[in-house]
């Protein structure tokens, strides 16, 4: 129920705070990840940028810093700690990031406390209470999108038409794997890594380096590709 309750906070103060013709809501985003899939519970997308958002449902007095890895919530006498918002939202925003090809400045990460909870140190810029989220998207006052790209960003999220991108993204690690491999391959092999012929020892003829001994391609001179025999 505070889940819920939460989640409509942040969707109430959307819908009577932002206009909608410029601030375009979306919520409970599933963006496909390397390893599976991670949701988004709120992105606003305008021509002031993109707004990834994370809520936050604890109770009690919380302490946590920008750099920390964990925060601490402490009820009553228990104190129990917690990865930070601001690192899991990071992860959101990297993965949004390349999903929609933009540019990192385009994206702001803002974590939400819905619950009734205090903080007890100095709360970082991007981390707020509940519907003060409002005022932290209207402090962006900069266009920094153009109205075609605050629509195709729009339509992508709308329609899931998010994968393609990461799949894109997978391509091009294995196709930088497989180049790697194949340079490890004509090692191993000891081909020539220009033009795949053997590689033949060969012989300095002059030079300070006279008689010293290197691999040199066989496709010579064709190719001069050598190798130096350290
Ligand atoms: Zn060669």
């Amino acid at each position: 129920m505070k889940g819920v309750l939460g989640e409509l906070q942040v969707n109430l103060a959307a819908r009577f705070f932002l206009d909608k013709n410029q601030y375009k809501l979306f919520k409970n985003v599933t963006l496909p990840t390397e390893d599976g899939s991670t949701q988004i519970d709120h992105i606003i997308v305008s021509r002031y940028g993109v707004f990834v958002i994370e809520t936050k449902n604890i109770r009690g007095w919380i302490f946590g810093g920008q750099n920390q890895k964990t925060w601490t919530q402490k009820i009553y006498r228990h104190t129990q700690k917690f990865q930070t918002p601001l690192h899991q939202n990071y992860k959101h925003t990297e993965t949004l990031k390349s999903a929609l090809q933009i540019a990192p400045e385009k994206m702001f990460s803002l974590v939400v406390f819905v619950g009734n909870s205090e903080f007890k140190t100095p709360m970082p810029e991007n981390v707020v209470y509940g519907g003060a989220y409002i005022r932290f998207i209207k402090s962006k006052i900069q266009p920094i999108l153009t109205e075609t790209e605050v629509k195709t960003i729009a339509s992508s999220i709308e329609s899931g038409r998010l994968t393609p991108s990461i799949k894109t993204h997978r391509t091009h690690v294995k196709h930088v794997k497989k180049i790697v491999e194949d340079k490890q391959r004509s090692l191993d092999e000891n081909l020539c890594p220009k033009c795949g012929n053997p590689m033949v020892l060969r012989k300095t003829r002059s030079g300070v380096n006279q008689g010293k001994q290197f691999w040199g391609c066989s496709g010579f001179p064709k190719c001069r590709m050598i190798r130096q025999i350290p």
